[in-house]
């Protein structure tokens, strides 16, 4: 079964008179369950492709069929920081009209399943660590069980030292949750640990789709190559 279908997909931008495309002729199919990694350098088209996504943009052509709702966590966040995690959590269900018990009983699901413990969710936003906010983050992105969970880079903002950690946590919450993922990142070896496949965008256009291992052995542009090379810690014997 498909999540979500781009299929050729362009979008320009107006500046000073000229137009810029900021997405050519764009098309990708994500299979449910699979989480797919958006890479490419800054100003590549990838948050332009994601707020496609979300509704706060139009494609000028081609067309966008996602199968169910989306779950979203902008970069940073996005939690609202005069509200507790657990009214971040709740506020769209609440304004939905669900009942005490039902809210209540979705918010102990999330929490088991992310492993944030209980009392974090009277914290505010500012008293908790980045790993934990991204918890709650995703706890409310995931609060309406969404077919589709978008994340910006995520794990961006984090310190290198827990990231790692935040990085398998996450990867079991995905698991967990058995839910399609569309995330944004820059870092090669991020894309490679989460992806099942791995869009490359340069300069507004999809350089290759691909699991990691086919972008690393069978390129389709140089520049897939460079890309990898440029960010190679990952490469044990260099
Ligand atoms: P990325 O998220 O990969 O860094 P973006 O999608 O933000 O890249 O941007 C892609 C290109 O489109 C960039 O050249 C950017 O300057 C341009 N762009 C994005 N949004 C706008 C906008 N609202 N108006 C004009 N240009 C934009
Ligand atoms: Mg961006």
């Amino acid at each position: 079964m498909i999540a979500l279908e781009i299929d050729r997909v362009s979008k320009s931008f107006s500046s000073r008179g000229d137009l810029k495309k900021a997405l050519d002729d764009v098309s990708l199919t994500i299979p449910s369950r699979h989480t797919h990694v958006l890479l490419g350098s800054s100003g590549s088209g990838k948050s332009t492709l994601i707020r496609l996504l979300i509704g706060v943009l139009t494609p000028d052509s081609g067309s966008i069929t996602i199968n169910g709702n989306i779950g979203y966590v902008p970069q940073d966040g996005g939690l609202f920081p005069h509200l507790n995690a657990r009214d971040n959590v709740t506020l769209v269900a609440k304004t939905l009209g669900w009942t005490k018990e039902k809210t209540q009983a979705r918010l102990r699901e999330l929490q088991s399943l992310t492993s944030l413990e209980p009392s974090l969710l009277e914290r505010l936003p500012k008293e908790l660590s980045g790993g934990q906010r991204q918890r709650v983050s995703l706890m409310r992105a995931a609060f309406l069980d969404p077919a589709l969970l978008i994340l910006d880079e995520p794990l961006g903002a984090l310190d290198p030292i827990i990231r790692t950690d935040v990085q398998n946590e996450l990867k079991s919450i995905f698991n967990a949750l058995g839910k399609t993922v569309l995330m944004v990142t820059h870092d090669i070896d991020e894309a490679r640990f989460f992806g099942h496949e791995l869009t490359l965008l340069k300069e507004g256009r999809v350089v290759q789709t691909g699991p990691f291992e086919e972008l690393l052995e069978s390129p389709k542009d140089p520049f897939v190559t460079k890309f990898i090379q440029s960010q190679r810690k990952w490469d044990g014997h260099s």
